[in-house]
């Protein structure tokens, strides 16, 4: 049977950005639906890293082989690490990303400077063919604005500006940010750990 990589998301965007980070493994990539599974995941962990092994493990269990999952957010220290691990759901799943930014803006009143220290965080879990379980971790730094900036990306980007760049991650290209984004940092730490694996097996992980 011929090796494949399944990344268990059904995020369009998230796939394309995948295909192209790990195109030079030479294996396919499948998204979940391309995978024929179709699983309703309770991501209940309480780390990113929890929660991308969670959803990556219900997938192998279905199919085997080599399956990938991510876990990502929105950490900001002021507020106890919050949203974390809630970010998709923080003010409920379907209140607009406009509300959800100007509730952080408005919950960080009175902090200054490095007080307003946050990061985006991205989890990558891979499960291997023998069941053995590999993750990568990476961030991206910044500081949460006092008001939100950019049009670009999507969730909490127009709120993390980041000082190096003198921009909110809503202001960077999709390029910029994928170069130093925490997914970008993440999958490309994934993408040498498989390589190493797909080395040590000679390309034989199935
Ligand atoms: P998930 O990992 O796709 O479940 O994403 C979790 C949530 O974290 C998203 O719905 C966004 O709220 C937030 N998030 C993750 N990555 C980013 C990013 O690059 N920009 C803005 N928000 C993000």
């Amino acid at each position: 049977m011929e090796q494949k990589i399944i990344f268990a998301t059904g995020n369009q965007g998230k796939m394309r950005e995948i295909r192209a980070i790990l195109s030079d493994l030479g294996l396919p990539v499948l998204s979940m639906k391309e995978a024929g599974v179709s699983l309703d995941i309770t991501e209940d962990g309480t780390s990113f890293a929890e929660n991308a092994r969670i959803k990556a493990r219900a997938v192998w269990e279905h199919t085997g082989g080599i399956v990938l999952a991510d876990d990502s957010g929105l950490a900001v220290d002021y507020i106890g690490g919050e949203p974390g691990v809630y970010s998709a759901r923080y003010m409920g799943e379907d209140t607009s990303y406009e509300i959800k930014n100007r509730n952080i803006i408005d919950r960080l009143f009175g902090a200054e400077g490095k007080e307003r220290s946050a990061r985006f965080v991205c989890n990558i879990a891979a499960v291997l063919p023998d069941g053995r379980v590999i993750q990568t971790e990476a961030y991206m730094e910044g500081v949460i604005a006092k008001e939100p900036a950019g049009t670009g990306g999507f969730g909490y980007d127009p709120i993390l500006y980041l000082p190096e760049f003198g921009k909110t991650s809503a202001e960077l290209t999709m390029e910029e940010k994928n170069r130093i984004s925490h997914r970008g940092k993440a999958l490309e730490a994934m993408k040498s750990a498989l390589k190493q694996e797909i080395a040590v097996t000679g390309g034989r992980m199935a």
